[in-house]
């Protein structure tokens, strides 16, 4: 079928949520894909973040090939050895306790905050159950995690949300602290905001609300299911920033291209969600946590992590040498950047890009966000900044 044609289906059959690009994938290999039509593409999107390892990639597909065979899923009423290989390689390159298995990110982030009020309610009984989150974050879209994510563009038609949040400026400590009163549990966010335009948080103010979380007995919650999983150079960003959370989610990256969400405590809180209190029936099946041992048997390596800050490095540099007027700088950290430019041409860039055959995506008001497979090569690199300079400075 031809892009138009399978469009038009589209349009006929599956509901209108998104605004798509304008062409239609139909196979990929390393960091290229090809469409419907043949067209081929330097990938530095890998579906928002989650192809990992790129396309076919031969460690991935022959894990899932092999446990497909054997064992697809149980539920979790047994116990599979996929599944706790994949938590204890996460919690012994962390240092953290134990992990729970969800199916997205904002499965996992519903966990963690569920995880956070009963944490609360066992110690403390009823009252302490509202979590601080930051403005212009995003945490999901379920009605709960809706209502975590900063963003008021977000609280309109589902009425009525989930109670019990509040918003805090990022970097602004005295702002938090006047958010948080008797009945706070937690502090969420994310270390670097993704859909709220690739914007790092300030070091100081996180290891600030680290202390000031351990102080008053809050869990810090770290939303990792965009940077975690290797994409800023670090297995977790968190490891970047000198912290250990209480709770860490994470997803995107994490089966390199499968579902799979995880909720990851510390020591101090992994005991919390008791037999009946939390549960999902696709949660960690053998296929997709072979698919993260997979992606972990690659990512958790301090070598290939280098290789990930290094490619950033020079994905960042070669962008700001291009000298465009458009580009008004580049943010973020390893495999995670965001080129800035006017406010509201991010998404005539993105389609440009798109194009002349780079795939890119777009995040907050101005930034064109990169998030390339870990495993993108750098010819594959040169390509995509060689039609960089063509659209940002023809
Ligand atoms: C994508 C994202 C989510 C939501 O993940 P889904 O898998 O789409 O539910 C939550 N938090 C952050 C930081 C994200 O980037």
């Amino acid at each position: 079928m031809t892009y138009q044609e399978l469009k038009s289906e589209e349009q006929q059959y599956v509901m209108q949520t998104y605004g798509r690009f304008p062409i239609a994938l139909d196979h990929g290999q390393g960091a290229q894909l090809w469409d419907v039509e043949g067209k081929r593409y330097i990938d530095l999107a890998s579906g928002i973040g989650v192809n990992c390892l790129g396309y076919n990639h031969p460690v991935l597909t022959h894990a899932i090939e092999e446990q497909i065979h054997k064992l697809m899923h149980v539920s979790n009423l047994f116990t599979t050895a996929p599944m706790v290989q994949t938590a204890k390689t996460l919690v012994e390159a962390t240092g953290m306790g134990k992990v729970f298995f969800a199916n997205s990110g904002a499965e996992a982030n519903e966990g963690a905050i569920k995880l956070a009020r009963k944490y609360s309610y066992d110690k403390y009984g009823k009252g302490r159950s509202k979590i601080i989150t930051l403005w212009n974050s995003f945490h999901g879209r379920t009605v709960t995690t809706l209502k975590a994510t900063g963003q008021t563009r977000f609280h309109d038609y589902f009425f009525p949300f989930t109670e019990g949040f509040d918003y805090a400026t990022a970097g602004d400590l005295d702002d938090l602290k006047s958010k948080i009163d008797d009945s706070t549990c937690a502090v969420m966010f994310e270390l670097i905001q993704g859909e709220g335009g690739v914007l790092p948080q300030d070091p100081a103010f996180v290891q600030a609300v680290r202390e000031l979380c351990t102080e008053k007995d809050l869990l810090l919650i770290v939303d990792e299911v965009q940077t975690g999983i290797g994409r800023t150079g670090s297995l977790f960003c968190f490891q970047q920033y000198g912290i250990l959370p209480d709770v860490v989610t994470m997803a995107k990256g994490l089966g390199g291209g499968v579902p799979i969400g995880a909720v990851m405590a510390a020591k101090n809180c992994c005991d919390v969600l008791t037999p009946g209190t939390h549960a999902t029936t696709f949660g960690g099946t053998p296929t997709v946590c072979a698919a993260a041992n997979a992606v972990l048997s690659i990512v958790n390596d301090e070598k290939f992590l280098a290789e990930v800050r290094k490619k950033g490095e020079y994905l960042k540099n070669a962008i700001l040498s291009l000298g465009s007027p458009a580009i008004h700088g580049v943010r973020g950290k390893g495999l995670m950047l965001g080129i800035i430019v006017d406010e509201g041409q991010h998404s005539v860039f993105a389609n440009k890009l798109i194009e002349h055959g780079v795939l890119v995506i777009t995040a907050g008001k101005n930034a064109v966000r990169l998030l390339p497979p870990l495993t993108i090569t750098y010819e594959e690199l040169d390509e995509a900044i060689a039609i960089m300079k063509t659209v940002f400075c023809d």
